[in-house]
């Protein structure tokens, strides 16, 4: 049942333990926020649609009837939604954050969005009483699910410091990267490094089919070298069984390419590689491919390559 009692006024405390409201509770932000449950926080969590709640809820967290009913009982509340709109109205919109929360809550959006957005509504909720902390993330669903995420976070160190036993359940290693905007552009800087590899993965096991050698021979002999990576390691598995399921969205990774192309913009930045490996997890989505996993950049670099792409699992 949705619970809607009024904060219980308003000050932190150093003995209660800090109470947390969750928001997002898809790939990343269920295992996430399962953790912190697990850790002992009194958490109470909102989603778009039920079943994320349904799941938590049986796991104890108590259930809000909306974003902002969800940040009125915390002294933290977390967002980890899908894009800038996705937390422009999470935080900022009718039955948002900044209508119900107290003066004093720290809000902190782990979802990857433009640094621009991030400023503008840091600085929005900071008329309100709300300090807004960017606390980006990588390491995937198995990092989420381990509490093993490299967390990079940008806003005032002050606040961030005040976050960090927060921070340190969800995450192995936990960077404080500047002011406000500072962690979702290092994000994009670890979403281009990603991508670029993923490309590199393709572009390999496609060489390899097209010139008639055993892609697992390959795999073996150059994951023991200088071309290992997370991406080698994880997704090409997949690639070569077909897999497609999501861990990390192709819809998500062309959204954050595409933030990463706004801020080069922006700032003056020449990222050729950036550009074209957008330019595929963009095509990727418009044929309808958004919801699979990233390592469905194989298909775009076999139709290239004029093959047919490889069946499997969709
Ligand atoms: P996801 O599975 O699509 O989950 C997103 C969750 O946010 C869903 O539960 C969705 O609700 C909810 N949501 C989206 N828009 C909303 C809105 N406007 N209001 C309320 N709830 C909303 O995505 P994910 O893979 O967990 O990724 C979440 C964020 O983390 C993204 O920014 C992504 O780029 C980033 N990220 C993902 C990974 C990864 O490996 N998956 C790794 C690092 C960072 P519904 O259930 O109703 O759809």
């Amino acid at each position: 049942m949705a619970n809607d009692d009024p904060p219980d006024g308003g000050q932190r405390s150093a003995d209660r333990p800090l109470k947390l409201g969750f928001i997002g509770l898809g790939i990343m932000g269920r295992p996430m926020a399962r953790n912190l449950l697990r850790a002992g926080y009194p958490l109470t969590v909102w989603n778009r649609s039920k079943p994320g709640i349904d799941a938590l809820v049986a796991e104890g967290a108590r259930e809000a009837a909306s974003a902002g009913a969800a940040a009125g009982q915390a002294d933290v509340v977390i967002t980890m939604v899908g894009d800038s709109p996705d937390v422009e109205q999470v935080a900022l919109g009718p039955g948002g954050i900044i209508e119900t929360a107290r003066e004093g809550l720290t809000y902190i959006d782990m979802s990857t969005i433009s640094p621009e957005t991030t400023r503008r509504v840091a600085a929005r909720l900071r008329e309100a009483g709300i300090e807004m902390l960017d606390a980006p993330v990588s390491g995937g669903e198995q990092g989420a699910v381990n509490g093993t995420l490299s967390i990079m976070a940008g806003g005032d160190e002050a606040v961030f410091e005040s976050c960090r036993p927060v921070l340190d359940v969800l995450g192995e290693k936990i960077v404080y990267c500047g002011p406000s905007g500072s962690g979702q552009v290092v994000k994009l800087c670890n979403q281009i490094a990603v991508a670029l590899n993923n490309l590199g993965v393709c572009e390999a096991i496609t060489l390899c089919r097209k010139a008639g050698v055993d892609p697992e021979r390959m795999l073996e002999a150059v994951s023991a070298g200088a071309g290992n990576s997370w991406q080698l390691q994880n997704l090409a598995p997949k690639m070569l069984a077909a897999d497609w399921r999501p861990g990390f969205k192709v819809a998500h990774q062309a959204k954050d390419l595409r933030h990463a192309l706004n801020s080069a913009h922006e700032s003056g930045a020449s990222l050729p590689g950036t550009v074209i490996t957008h330019l595929l997890f963009g095509r990727l989505t418009e044929e309808g491919l958004g919801g699979e996993g990233t390592q469905a950049l194989l298909k775009a670099l076999e139709r290239l390559a004029g093959g047919s792409p490889p069946s499997g699992a969709a």
